[in-house]
């Protein structure tokens, strides 16, 4: 049973108890009828007061006093309780005689021992647990079983479990071939679903070494987890893994597996949510739970206190489920993106704990469908969040394209800063003087700029700087590049174009400047700009120039033509005088 589930049915256990206490005609089970089948309903029960009984005396108990009925599936009855007995009858009708399997599907219980009753004759007496050696176990099975054929009429089956951690008895009675089948049927669903959830935490373990964001170290070992948890509270680990380390490692084993996924999940979900951003006190009470119960179970653990540490992780695990919800509810809130698809997860995953929890409890038909539900939605969850971590990768990607983007980029013009100029320009001026080309620079440089801010204010002054922009970028050719170079000043980069074409092209630009008209709704504005221009005449650099500070250079020659520009009156064009 999984141990979300099994919190919850021990909640709903506690509360409801007494309803059981209704005595009743015990039903019998008609093998005849059921070839496979959960036994929780038909079993009797009661609970050992002070020393243990022997089956002689629990037998009379059970003829004498009135006895607990189970009401579901299967027996739960909390955690660190006293023995529980059992008395389960069966009826065979026919001499038939096939074998059947009886087990109880947990694999945690201590100490249980298993009597088959005939006409008031012990047929066999079978004793399991894990508190038994692996190899002393009736049947070298993940959970106590037994094999036994069982004659025709009545036989009653008792039991007598004894447990340290929580008392959760779903008594399956099968034919043996049924089981058997059902074995190797689950054996590819475990094998399937743990093959997905493996496969994916090796991914992105690989994503994490690589980029080292935590959300995919974290999601992997969220995924890990789960398979861990799962392993343990299905028998698995103990039958592969540690078969004979005795009960103590085992319980605890268990414990701090089932709560290393809910710890990995909730970090995974704040980081990927951004919960600190925005949600700050949820941040903290999420990290809050995951140290403080980990650290009261390793109290608990010096202490060889099993039945504080289990609540202590049932809190946590029932806490993982709430707090899901509540981060995806808050992340949605506050409009992080992922927020939709994350709360989708956590409330199917949700919902189908809560379908197999209600089937444990015979509230919905219990078959292997609706109990296993609960890991096909945790299953379904973990692969949506893997979709959630792809999205988030393609959005880092944007970002990353948009700050590239805007690092290149004047934020005001829209042109090329100088980064940006830098970057686009020396590929091409290398091809140029490679192929001995020509190239020019032009400088421009508004005039009496600080008046227009001056007398119309800042915002015209910035529509002033767009306009100018626009007019560069409108009046240029293909392959000009074009940079806002500083506060009101531009430069453009003209492959291919020479001096006499350059200086062309710059009063070409200058009379589209000096035509313009900004309406600053109560004048209409004009403004004019000065120019500076430097560029090969025959194509040919000389050698000398063709240092790594020969673009630099250019720059310098072309801004002492502005300069002149700027002393003899402005708004015109100058070409620099010394020859490159
Ligand atoms: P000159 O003709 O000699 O170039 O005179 P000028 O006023 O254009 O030059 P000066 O360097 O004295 O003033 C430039 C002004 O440009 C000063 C600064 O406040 C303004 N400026 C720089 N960047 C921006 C901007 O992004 N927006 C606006 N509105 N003004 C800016
Ligand atoms: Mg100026
Ligand atoms: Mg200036």
């Amino acid at each position: 049973m999984h141990l979300r589930c099994l919190l919850l049915c021990l909640i709903f256990g506690l509360l409801s108890l007494p309803v059981h206490a209704v005595e009743r005609d015990q039903a019998i089970i008609d093998l005849s009828q059921h070839k496979a089948l959960t036994a929780g309903k038909y079993a009797n029960f009661f609970q050992e007061s002070s020393a243990p009984l022997t089956l002689q005396q629990a037998i009379e108990q059970f003829d004498s006093a009135p006895l607990n009925m189970g009401s579901g599936q299967s027996l739960s009855l909390g955690i660190s309780v006293a023995p529980v007995w059992l008395k389960v009858r069966l009826l065979l009708p026919a001499n038939e005689d096939p074998l059947y399997r009886i087990s109880v599907e947990t694999p945690w219980l201590d100490h249980i021992d298993a009597w088959l009753v005939h006409e008031g004759e012990v047929l066999r007496h079978v004793r399991g647990g894990d508190a038994l050696a692996y190899s002393d176990r009736p049947m070298q099975y993940r959970y106590f079983a037994f094999e036994s054929s069982i004659p025709a009429g009545e036989t009653v089956l008792y039991m007598r479990v004894e447990t340290v951690g929580p008392m959760a008895i779903p008594l399956y009675i099968s034919e043996a071939k049924l089981a058997t089948q059902r074995d190797v049927s689950s054996g590819y669903q475990y094998g399937f679903l743990y093959g997905i959830m493996v496969a994916l935490a090796i991914y992105n373990l690989i994503i994490y070494f690589s980029i080292r964001h935590r959300e995919y170290g974290l999601y992997a070992l969220y995924l890990l987890g789960f398979v861990a948890n799962s392993l343990s509270y299905t028998g698995q680990l103990h039958t592969w893994v540690i078969p004979d380390w005795g009960p103590y490692f085992q319980d605890w084993m268990d414990i701090f597996l089932m709560i290393t996924y809910s710890i990995a999940g909730l970090h995974f979900a704040r980081v990927l949510l951004n919960t600190r951003l925005y949600a700050p006190l949820l941040d903290k009470l999420t990290i809050g739970v995951t140290v403080v119960i980990p650290i009261g179970m390793l109290i608990s653990a010096a202490l060889n206190q099993l039945t504080i540490a289990l609540l202590l992780a049932f809190i946590l695990n029932s806490s993982f489920a709430v707090l899901f919800i509540v981060l995806g509810h808050q992340a949605l809130k506050n409009d992080v993106p992922a927020a939709r698809l994350f709360l989708v997860c956590s409330v199917t995953a949700a919902t189908c704990i809560c379908i197999s929890t209600a089937a444990v409890w015979g509230l919905v038909p219990y078959n292997d469908f609706t109990f296993k539900l609960i890991e096909l939605g945790v299953a379904f969850e973990a692969i949506f969040l893997a979709f959630l971590l792809a999205q988030r990768f393609r959005l880092a990607e944007i970002d990353k394209q948009i700050a590239e983007r805007s690092a290149r980029q004047d934020a005001l013009t829209g042109l090329n800063n100088r980064t940006g100029f830098e970057h686009l320009v020396y590929p091409v001026w290398h091809q140029l003087v490679r192929r001995k080309r020509d190239l020019s620079l032009v400088l421009i440089d508004i005039d009496h700029f600080k008046n227009i801010n001056d007398l119309y204010g800042h915002a015209i002054g910035d529509e002033v700087l767009r306009c100018v922009a626009a007019l560069l970028e409108h009046g240029s050719r293909r392959g000009d590049i074009i940079a806002r170079w500083g506060g009101e000043e531009f430069l453009l980069f003209l492959p291919d174009t020479n001096e006499a074409q350059a200086r062309t092209h710059a009063e070409r630009l200058r009379v589209l400047i000096e035509d313009a008209v900004i309406d600053s709704g109560e004048a209409n504005i004009q403004f004019t700009a000065s120019f500076g221009v430097c560029g090969t005449k025959d194509g040919l650099l000389s050698e000398t120039k063709l240092n790594d500070d020969a673009l630099e250079h250019i720059i310098n020659l072309a801004d002492k033509a502005l300069y002149d520009v700027k002393q003899s009156g402005r708004n015109s064009v100058q070409v620099a005088s010394e020859v490159l």
